[in-house]
């Protein structure tokens, strides 16, 4: 039966049992529909209209599910803030693999549904404002052509939960290509089991690399495109000031798409430093720090590959400590190409780098901020307002100007180019918080005003200008939590 159009095939169920618990979501006491994601409906060919909003809760909060979902939790490992810990689906729960109309294969998940065989000492559950922090934030990072987990829908339960004080308990429908994490590897490895990592090498290779079935060192082909993936994706998470915060090895999906929306959150004034989330107090997760640490994860999946990569271990080692050590420079060779789009080069020259780091430490130095900087540069003409009437900006100006004219094409191609990579709006931290509180009041009108502001972050238009403004002292939000 293809209930609401639902197509499940789940593949990973086929998996050794040692990677999973089959186990339904917990019900709740009273589900109320907060916000469904009809587009994102549609593209995955689902439809939910013929349902009451009741009906609806009920399906979202996992009271009743299709009856060709098998829901189950993952297992998995991960380091976190360093150390190996041995984890697992808490409070999340995989309804499928669901096949849309183009046949991509899609992980839908629950989080926030209830306790699961890994949940150890915690509740199982989630709030209402973190979870529509990762609505919102999930589905910002899409519109800006970020690869990222979506967000399907959010429902609250009718029951509180108790992090600090009682809060509203919700659950997350997340979308994404599937879950398998670095985590997931460690977590293998740990088995002891050389089987059981190739068992799940081939299963991911099927899943994300199936042009890698056929290559001479699977292992290591595996290791290299997952790196590139992950280059890619920091080197967005740079072009656009975000911040993940957790980036612990659990946390760093294989297929290259940002996961797990936690305290993350954007950079405002330019600040290689930055850092938001209240745990992280040794800045290991700041904004320059990103490049190190997925570079650092890379490294934790290469140990975990390390058998299936060569039968001799000094030979493996070699091999796979030759392939993590490219990352500095691809990374580096991704980030500059990137950063001449933000200021509209095209071709390459030598002195590009200097151009860029100087600009960027006239940022830091004068605390300009990161997203408003460069879209003021993609207008044409000089930018106005009084930061940019300083000498030190006028002379980097002048050299920017010199740089453009020698461009292999005009100076429309240039804006165009910057306008595609600079945003005039990201979701800033100040607002987030703002929407969330009023949504945790009951008034979901500035969340969804907010939303649809950030769908089409490259237009500029009236209605972002409540958004675009940096946060004036008093508003402004040093720490997110994990709060979750
Ligand atoms: P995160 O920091 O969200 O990536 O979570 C790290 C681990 O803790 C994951 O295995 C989660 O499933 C688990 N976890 C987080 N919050 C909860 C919770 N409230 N109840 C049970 N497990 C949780
Ligand atoms: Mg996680």
């Amino acid at each position: 039966m293809k209930e609401y159009g639902f197509q499940f095939d789940n593949s990973y169920l086929n998996l050794p049992d040692r990677f999973y618990t089959r186990l339904d979501p917990l019900p709740v006491a009273a589900p109320d529909m907060v916000i469904l994601n009809d587009d994102l409906a549609a593209s995955m060919g689902l439809d939910f209209s013929n349902l009451s909003k009741k009906e609806q809760a009920a399906l979202f909060a996992g009271n009743s599910l299709p009856e060709s979902s098998e829901s189950f939790a993952q297992a998995y490992a991960g380091h976190q803030f360093g150390h190996f810990t041995m984890l697992g689906d808490g409070r999340a729960h995989i309804w499928g693999e669901h096949i849309t109309p183009d046949k991509k294969r899609l992980d839908i998940q629950f989080k926030g549904s209830g306790r699961t065989s890994y949940s150890r000492s915690a509740d199982g559950r989630a709030a209402l404002g973190p979870m529509l922090r990762e609505y919102i934030i999930s589905e910002a990072m899409h519109a800006l052509g970020i690869p990222t987990t979506r967000s399907l829908a959010v429902v609250t339960t009718g029951e509180d939960v108790f992090r600090e004080t009682l809060l509203p308990g919700a659950i997350l429908t997340r979308i994404a290509t599937s879950h398998i994490r670095v985590g997931t590897f460690e977590f293998a490895a740990a088995q002891g089991d050389k089987d059981l990592v190739e068992t799940l090498l081939d299963y991911t290779i099927d899943r994300h690399d199936p042009d890698l079935k056929e290559a001479k060192n699977k292992a290591l082909s595996f290791l290299k495109s997952v790196m590139e993936r992950q280059a890619d994706l920091i080197v967005h998470w740079m072009r656009v000031g975000f911040i993940h915060g957790v980036m612990n090895t659990d946390n760093m999906a294989i297929s290259g798409e940002t996961i797990d929306y936690g305290p993350c959150a954007f950079m405002d004034a330019y600040d290689p430093n930055t850092v938001f989330s209240s745990i992280d107090h040794m800045g290991r997760y700041a904004y320059a720090n990103q490049p190190v640490i997925a570079q650092w994860n890379i490294a934790r999946l290469a140990e975990a590959l390390l058998p299936l990569i060569d039968e001799n271990i000094d030979k493996a080692v070699q091999l796979a400590e030759e392939t993590v050590n490219a990352f500095p420079v691809l990374y580096k060779n991704k980030w500059l190409t990137m950063m001449r789009t933000k200021l509209g080069l095209f071709g390459t020259q030598s002195a590009d780098e200097q151009l860029i780091s100087d600009l960027l430490d006239w940022m830091q130095k004068t605390r300009a901020d990161y997203t408003n900087t460069f879209r003021d540069l993609s207008q044409n003409g000089k930018p106005s307002g009084k930061i940019y009437e300083a000498k030190a900006f006028a002379d980097w100006y002048a050299r920017w100007q010199k740089r453009l004219q020698q461009n292999t094409k005009p100076i429309k191609s240039s804006l165009c180019l910057m306008k595609n990579s600079n945003p005039a709006v990201i979701p800033r931290n100040h607002k987030v918080e703002e929407i969330l509180e009023t949504a945790n009041a009951g008034d979901l009108k500035p969340f969804r005003d907010l939303l649809s502001a950030l769908k089409e972050p490259y237009k500029d238009r009236e209605a972002l200008k409540p958004y675009q403004s940096p946060p004036a002292s008093n508003e402004r939000v040093y720490q997110t939590f994990c709060g979750t």
